[in-house]
């Protein structure tokens, strides 16, 4: 079933060219953020989106076997929650068509712009704004949430030759439904999360396929079933039952920060699972030792599937560890010299995360863009949503806020309920701009770092996303989830530099350390 479609960029025209608030991006961060501000009264906004449908990361990755390993009844806005799903694990058309439902129930559709992608955001300091360029013209607006996630750019493997390939190539976000695989030779470049959902879901169709492993993951069972009648009836009209049901799921999977990023040592249940999982599911001794991970469980995603590994024992399927040497114009060259034909290559090398394109584009107080400043000091925020030298801008998905365990749309909401209040906060105060101090930035970095030295992705044995070219991990929350709603509940002004309004005048506010109401106010 296609999926409904808008095509809203005329309305490029008719939405005013400032704004109080600019939002960035529609999926579940930008959409979620939307809908706050309309609840809280806003009608000054405006959300531009670059594609023609809102979705993000669940409207572009449209590869065969996509579906989510965070539950369906977790994976969801607290505010919309779904006693329709019919799995315990989503797949990729149902939470899209959750998400599009929501955008409609919510009614903000009309407030996005959509084929609008931003080039360009720069801080116009005299007029204390955001300039902000786009493919169907520019707009001005006293505040920006950014809301692109860390899962939209494709990352590209820098491989000889690449370019010369004749076949069809494409990423696995970017999937090529007008290509059809059928009975040919196929190579997936990469065993990551979207990897091994691909795998799987084309080896029946394809005459042979040459997967391209450079590091062996941990695979855990996939609990995934359909939900009988009774349970959705019960989803339905049972009072509290969904809550429970989705308590019950969020409660489970906390426990897991405990070995995450507390006690690695509390991960090995886990990876004894894993291991049974493992022999039970490889038998072939040679495949087995190539499949066997060597780093400790959890310091990369742990994935979970119940069917990648008994694909990767099919006849017509290869697991290549050699390492690509060259590709040519109709093979793939491994280092141990061997060639392989292939009439399609999917790659599936994952996302632009600590380094992605779209910093280089926002440029801030300073005049130094968001990608110089996090190449110099790392990729870093504060709570996760401010970022010191961009002012009245915030990260929805910014600094580590990621999650290896449980579901985004927890995080994303505790940020948008943080924004939120900040904007609040501005009108109540008459704030006109607010940057994050320096030094609360930095010790909360510090704070973070410290938490975790401590964390199985800083001593688990792996390289991965997850760290920056500084060896820091910037991208993940190193505690229980609970804790950065509590630290997020309420927009803490103390910790930020603001410049107010006050009779035509502006005023910088020097924020106190304590309380937000002590803050000495100095006329400039
Ligand atoms: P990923 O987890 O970053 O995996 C990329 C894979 O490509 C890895 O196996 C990596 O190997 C390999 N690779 C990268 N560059 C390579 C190169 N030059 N040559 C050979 N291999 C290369 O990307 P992803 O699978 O797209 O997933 C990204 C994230 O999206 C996940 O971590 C998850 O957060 C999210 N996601 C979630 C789901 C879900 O909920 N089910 C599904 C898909 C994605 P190394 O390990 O050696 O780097």
């Amino acid at each position: 079933m296609s999926l409904p479609v808008t095509d809203n960029s005329a309305a490029a025209e008719s939405v005013p060219r400032h704004v109080r608030t600019l939002i960035i991006g529609s999926g579940f961060a930008g959409l979620g953020a939307a809908i706050k501000l309309q609840q809280d009264g806003h009608s000054d906004f405006v959300v531009l989106e670059r594609s023609n449908e809102v979705g993000g990361t669940w409207r572009d990755n449209t590869y065969p076997g996509a579906a989510c390993d965070v539950p369906s009844h977790l994976y969801s806005y607290s505010f919309a929650l779904n006693p329709d799903w019919t799995r315990s694990f989503s797949a990729q058309g149902e939470i899209q068509r959750y998400i599009v439902s929501v955008a409609d129930k919510y009614g903000v559709r009309e407030k996005h712009v959509f084929g609008c992608d931003v080039t360009g955001a720069r801080w116009n300091a005299g007029r204390a704004h955001w300039e902000v360029d786009t493919t169907v013209g520019s707009y001005t607006a006293d505040f920006v949430i950014s809301a692109v996630g860390a899962l939209c750019e494709p990352a590209l493997p820098d491989i000889k030759g690449i370019d010369s390939f004749q076949g069809e190539i494409f990423h696995s976000s970017r999937w090529d439904h007008d290509s059809d695989l059928t009975g040919k030779r196929v190579a997936v470049i990469g065993t990551g999360a979207s990897a091994i959902q691909i795998v799987p879901a084309i080896a029946p169709k394809v005459a042979q396929l040459d997967v391209y492993q450079r590091t062996a993951p941990w695979l855990l069972p996939r609990g995934d079933r359909a939900y009988t009648l009774p349970e959705r009836l019960a989803f339905k009209h049972l009072p509290g039952f969904q809550r429970l049901s989705r308590f019950g799921i969020y409660a489970m999977r906390e426990t897991q920060v405990v070995g995450l990023a507390k006690a690695p040592t509390f991960m090995k249940p886990l990876e004894l699972v894993a291991r049974a999982k493992l022999r039970a599911e490889v038998r072939d001794p040679e495949l087995r030792a190539k499949v066997t991970p060597n780093f400790k469980i959890g310091c990369k995603r742990m994935l979970i599937s119940n069917d990648y590994y008994p694909a990767l024992g099919r006849e017509n399927v290869d697991l290549v560890t050699a390492g690509i040497a060259e590709i040519t114009e109709n093979a793939i060259i491994t280092k141990d010299g061997t060639l392989r034909e292939v009439d399609a290559i999917v790659v599936a090398t994952g996302f632009h995360v600590t380094d992605s394109p779209t910093f280089e584009t926002i440029t801030g107080r300073d005049g130094r863009t968001l990608a110089a400043t996090f190449d110099e000091g790392g990729q870093q925020g504060y709570k996760g949503t401010t970022v010191a030298n961009f002012p009245n801008m915030f990260f929805l998905v910014g600094p580590n806020t990621g999650l290896g365990h449980t579901s985004m749309v927890y995080m994303i909401e505790s940020q948008i309920n943080y924004v939120a209040d900040a904007l609040r906060t501005a009108e109540r105060k008459s704030v006109r701009t607010v940057e994050v101090r320096r030094e609360a930035q930095d010790r909360y970095n510090r704070d973070l770092q410290e938490r975790l030295s401590k964390s199985v992705w800083m001593n688990g044995g792996c390289a991965s996303w997850y760290l920056d070219k500084h060896g820091n991990n910037t991208t993940l929350w190193p505690g229980f989830t609970f804790e950065f709603r509590n630290i997020t509940r309420n927009f803490d002004l103390s910790a930020y530099e603001t410049t107010t309004v006050a009779g035509g005048a502006d005023i910088i506010a020097i924020g106190a350390d304590s309380k937000d109401d002590d803050s000495k106010v100095v006329t400039r």
